[in-house]
């Protein structure tokens, strides 16, 4: 055999069974965590070769394997070969191309930390130091008292939601806020993020579950900080929610606060209204209501500090449903539309 598969790389995961010619018996490696959905690896050494990666469970999307040649753009293996069923979706098969040397391929499209340079036009600053001294990124733009606090990642595996983010920071450079300051972290699981965790039911708990009395992960206590120190009024989370399937094929809206639920209907309808011919598409009125915050999250915990005026969950799925499939490209648009949505949302209740 003179091909190797590693998950040697920044977001990789992965555990080799047995390797043919023409098969590959692969297998995620969930680490710390509950059974979910993720993997990244890297083929070298295939070139000229067809290949079956076989995971022996529901690992692949709707159009197979997000596939990369230099972890920044990324497609789809079989964009027009949407699988609906769950056996097909234990393997993908791809030909390497004569001189193919170095292929990724993971569950979704990566967003590496080193991708956050795309946002030039923040300030760059270090929240904390994550597990092993890994500095965790924050970035800050615009003048004023009231803070608007983003974060995405609080679940190492969901990398799609930091296009989203990408194109919503975008956006509000270009059309500020007058009067607010934006706080973004991009990668609350920061480490989970760098070594391929998938961060999400890791045990005891994941980050999303640690704004508690007493918080594991220091990148959480980090942001707890921030809550009680900046002005914080509002705050969106960027998810990405699971594998697939009715509700999680389409971006929706989460929030599990009674009193808010005027505002999220106003959201919502210009989230809607902001969408165009480039976006992936989202529907006023997807919007998921929980009876009351999940304790532990982190919108529990600032929903419940009293001083933050708006608190929601955008949840960007790993790839779509037919007619509207997730790429990079389409993200960053659906992450410009919220911005503009985010912008005439909060100016119209600042008028108010
Ligand atoms: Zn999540």
């Amino acid at each position: 055999m003179n091909y190797t598969i590693t998950e040697d790389f920044t977001g990789g995961n992965i555990t080799v069974v047995e390797i043919s010619e023409t098969k590959a018996e692969v297998r995620i490696n969930y680490r710390d965590s509950e059974p979910w959905c993720y993997w990244a690896f890297k083929v070298s050494g295939a070139s000229g070769k067809t290949i079956t990666f076989n995971f022996g469970e529901d690992a692949v999307g709707y159009c197979g394997a997000a596939v990369s040649h230099d972890l920044k753009n990324w497609h789809w293996s079989h964009p027009d070969d949407y699988r609906d069923d769950e056996k097909d979706r234990e393997s993908f098969t791809y030909t390497f191309a004569d001189g193919e040397d170095e292929v990724y391929f993971a569950h979704n499209m990566l967003y590496n930390p080193s991708d956050f340079e795309n946002v030039d036009f923040m300030e760059k600053y270090i929240l904390c130091n994550d597990f092993g001294d890994i500095p965790v990124p924050m970035a800050t733009m615009g003048e004023g008292e009231d803070v608007i606090l983003m974060t995405a990642r609080h679940h190492a595996c969901e990398a799609p939601a930091n296009y989203v983010l990408e194109g919503c920071l975008k956006e509000l450079f270009e059309n500020s806020i007058e009067g607010y300051k934006i706080i973004a972290v991009p990668f609350v699981d920061m480490k989970g993020v760098v070594c391929g965790d998938q961060g999400k039911g890791r045990k005891p708990h994941d980050h999303n579950r640690d704004y508690n009395e007493e918080s594991l992960y220091p990148t959480v206590g980090a942001i707890k900080e921030l809550l009680n120190n900046e002005n914080v009024k509002y705050v969106f989370d960027f998810h990405s929610p699971c594998h697939l399937g009715s509700g999680n094929d389409s971006t929706s809206l989460v929030n599990a606060y009674e009193c808010l639920k005027d505002e999220m209907l106003r959201l919502s309808k210009l989230f809607a209204s902001e969408m165009t011919d480039d976006c992936f598409k989202f529907r006023d009125g997807r919007i998921t209501w929980r009876d009351e915050p999940l304790k532990g999250t982190f919108s529990a915990y600032s929903g419940g500090l009293g001083k933050v005026d708006f608190v929601c969950t955008i949840e960007n799925p790993y790839f779509g449903e037919p007619g509207n499939i997730m790429t990079q490209q389409n993200y960053l648009e659906t992450g410009r539309a919220f911005g503009r949505a985010m912008k005439k949302f909060i100016e119209t209740k600042s008028e108010m």
